[in-house]
């Protein structure tokens, strides 16, 4: 496995996989692995001749107040688990590598961002688009992967790349959770041994919002006022959102019909952690 930690490195160990017709799988991370980043890999290791995942904690996409600094980073372990896994190089620049210039050049996808995270996020995903349209340039996978895990960016990210030309497959792979339902996530670590017991309410209340849709519930105001009473019920969650949005646009719905992404972003003492399924009616309004 190679490591690589300069962009022009990076290019030429892709220039010479391509010299020999072989397939690029990307995936982007922000590094700190576990199982749900893991399994984009063995996707991405099944697809594709080569595969590339990218370790960066890209700071254009955090608040000021958010979490950069303490952001969990665990380089050398990660190395090990791409290694074990068969990732044939990890790309991972330093800031300066990645922005060296104050730069003014940004990618920004309209509309998409302005419900769910956009919304609490400011600039999030024009720093999400930013770095990963970077890469992509960098790289230039034949396919990349990407988490349902972060619906919104998935549905932004795949929005850059075709409105962007970008000649790449985006993938999106499967949510990966703990035993008890918790969505897998680098900033579980944030979580005290009080906190990862009461983070489970996220997925309680999304399974709870899943049975009342499966019952016949078609009101979204119904569905959010189910989720919020059930996670305001646990004293060290806060709701940041629950929302229920169409799956394409991703505008609030009021009347649940055809695909729709129900989503929570939660707060869980100081971590803010999010989770989400996709629910499907048919022309007819049947499951
Ligand atoms: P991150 O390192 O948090 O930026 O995540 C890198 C990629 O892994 C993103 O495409 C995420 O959606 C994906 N990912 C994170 N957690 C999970 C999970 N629990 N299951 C599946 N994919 C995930």
């Amino acid at each position: 496995m190679v490591k690589a930690e300069k962009i022009t490195k990076m290019r030429e160990i892709i220039k010479e996989w391509k010299s020999k017709g072989l397939t690029i799988g990307f995936v982007p991370t922000m590094g700190c692995l576990h199982e749900g980043h893991m399994s984009l890999v063995e996707r991405a290791a099944r697809e594709n001749n080569r595969v590339v995942v990218s370790i960066f904690v890209n700071p254009i996409q955090f608040g000021p107040n958010e979490d950069y600094e303490k952001y969990p980073r665990s380089l050398s372990s990660d190395l090990e688990k791409c290694c074990s896994a068969g990732v044939h190089a990890v790309f991972c620049p330093n800031v300066n590598e990645m922005y060296p210039d104050k730069s003014l050049a940004f990618v920004n996808v309209e509309s998409l961002d302005e419900n769910l995270c956009g919304k609490t996020r400011p600039n999030h995903f024009r720093g999400v688009c930013t770095v990963v349209a970077k890469l992509f340039n960098i790289i230039s996978p034949d396919r990349a992967y990407f988490g349902q895990k972060d619906a919104q960016q998935l549905a932004i990210v795949s929005k850059m790349t075709s409105d962007l030309n970008f000649d790449i497959e985006i993938i999106s792979c499967p949510i990966l959770r703990e035993k008890d339902g918790l969505a897998l996530s680098s900033r579980n670590s944030y979580l005290s041994s009080d906190e990862r017991a009461a983070a489970v309410v996220i997925y309680s209340a999304l399974e709870s919002a899943k049975a009342l849709l499966k019952r016949g519930e078609r009101s979204a105001g119904n569905v959010k006022a189910a989720m919020k009473t059930e996670i305001e019920k646990q004293p060290l969650a806060a709701v940041d959102y629950v929302e229920v949005v169409d799956a394409k646009t991703l505008s609030p719905v009021e009347k649940i019909t055809g695909t729709v992404l129900v989503a929570a972003a939660v707060y869980i003492g100081k971590t803010r952690l999010i989770d989400n399924f996709i629910f499907c009616l048919d022309e007819g309004g049947k499951q």
